[in-house]
């Protein structure tokens, strides 16, 4: 397909938010006409094209006439009455992913897809890893980074030779026939109830990510999940699936990856062993993410030693599990990511003990519960933050608590209680909301305090 131009054509976008602008921008640059729509008064837009208009406020009747398509942000539900009524009228609808597939420009590689409840963005940054050590002409981004839409922003980019790209559940909901070489679901547990009308449904959603492949690619399926498995039931490619489990058979799949405690062997071609001795992947749930990469890596052509060499030169990301510094024998790890209390339960549950825990902030009103039980004979002591300070002091009266309020006092308590072999982490299992900006903004703020210690 060539990267046609749009002149004289007009298009409509829905949601001005990162993929929305991405949306709009690709279209300005081939020349189109872009209505965009926002319901958020304070939206704004950096684009001074005439033939670009900002709208504000509620969709108004017919919005869609005229438009070649209504591009559909990830964050503006399909089932929104004013979109529905558009669809049945005869407008053409869909998401952001979708347009930057139907005007990738010609020669453009492959996409690979990922999806999940959880271990998105470092299964994708690690397939990303893995893919450039081979073809180092790899896009990688989507739900995370940069938006599909922007891989060709500078009209002078070569097409890229594949495409990683992370998917969020309703970016794949915005999906017509962009279709993915290789395709995952890592896992599934219950999330954004609150715009699916069940579990199903979310599900359903995801296995978009299969639909349009063909035979000729691959689907990749956590086989430990069944409800993941099930999903993959109508999928045309070949069949992989990864498991922790030594005694699951191979029924039912092309190949798997099958691991243990730091290693992981493919059970057909050559059935190569991977080695998993990066500190950045520690955990049953990143042996999980690895499984899959590598799976994704082998079956795009990636050789084995080069898959191994990725494995052990990750960086990680930052926020989940970071390693920061070692400081007397003391290693400092920053979690800030761990927003809920399932997210901080994956980081314990990954650690060996001798755990001086960082919690604390604004509570999702989960139960500490399960926390408190996978921090037995781990957990030497609970530094809290944050609002939600006072029930997790509840939760963990078993432990020693120290209530420190805020993230710098904490840190100064760890430092003066945790001796060599100790870990300090911080894994606040609440949102960030009540002292910081965001995840990110908590987490830079804690790097920075380790890092000013002496
Ligand atoms: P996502 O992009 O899907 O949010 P991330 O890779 O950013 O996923 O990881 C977010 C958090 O999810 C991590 O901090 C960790 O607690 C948890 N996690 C990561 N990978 C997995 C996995 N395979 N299974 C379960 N939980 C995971």
């Amino acid at each position: 397909m060539s990267a046609q131009s749009l002149i004289g054509k007009r298009f409509v976008v829905v949601g001005l938010g990162k993929s929305g602008l991405g949306a709009a921008s690709l279209l300005l640059n081939r020349g189109a006409h872009v209505a965009a729509f926002d319901e958020n008064e304070k939206a704004t837009a950096p684009f001074s094209s005439e033939r670009f208009s900002l709208n504000k406020g509620p969709l108004p009747a017919r919005f869609w006439e005229g438009a070649e398509a209504v591009v559909v942000s990830p964050g503006v539900p399909l089932s929104k009455p004013e979109l529905v009524a558009a669809r049945q009228a005869g407008a053409t609808l869909y998401g952001e992913i979708e347009l930057a597939w139907r005007f990738r420009p010609e020669g453009a590689g492959p996409m690979l897809g990922i999806t999940g409840t959880n271990g998105k963005s470092t299964t994708t940054a690690l397939l990303g890893e893995l893919m450039k050590r081979h073809a180092p002409n790899t896009f990688v981004g989507g739900n995370l980074g940069t938006p599909l839409t922007r891989a060709y922003e500078d009209p002078a980019r070569a097409p890229y030779a594949m495409h990683v790209v992370e998917l969020s559940s309703f970016q794949l909901e915005g999906i017509v026939d962009a279709s993915f070489q290789g395709a995952a679901i890592l896992n599934l547990s219950p999330d954004h109830l609150d715009r699916y009308p069940s579990h199903e449904a979310y599900g359903a959603a995801k296995a978009r990510i299969f639909s349009t492949q063909s035979a000729k690619g691959f689907a990749v399926v956590n086989a430990d999940d069944q409800p993941v498995v099930a999903l993959a039931r109508g999928a045309k490619a070949p069949l992989y699936g990864f498991t922790t489990d030594a005694l699951r058979t191979n029924a039912g799949f092309t190949g798997q990856a099958v691991g243990g405690g730091s290693k992981f062997i493919f059970t057909f071609g050559d059935k190569p062993v991977f080695h998993l001795r990066n500190r950045a992947l520690r955990g049953k749930h990143n042996l999980e993410n690895a499984m899959a990469a590598a799976l994704m890596a082998h079956l795009s052509g990636v050789p084995a030693a080069t898959i191994q060499a990725g494995l052990d030169a990750f960086p990680g990301l930052p926020h989940r599990m970071e390693s920061v510094r070692e400081l007397d024998g003391v290693e400092w790890l920053n979690d800030s990511k761990a927003t809920n209390v399932d997210s901080a339960l994956v980081a314990l549950n990954a650690l060996p003990g001798r755990v001086w825990l960082i919690a604390g902030g604004k509570g999702k009103g989960a139960s500490y519960a399960p926390l408190v039980e996978a921090a037995k004979g781990k957990v030497l002591g609970v530094l809290t933050i944050g609002a939600d300070a006072p029930a997790l002091a509840e939760a963990f009266k078993a432990f020693t608590v120290r209530p420190c309020q805020t993230l710098d006092v904490a840190v100064g308590q760890a430092r003066a209680l945790a001796k060599a072999g100790d870990l300090v982490l911080l894994s606040p299992a609440c949102a960030s909301y009540d002292q910081f900006d965001h995840f990110e903004h908590r987490g830079d703020t804690f790097k920075n305090l380790v890092r000013s210690l002496g």
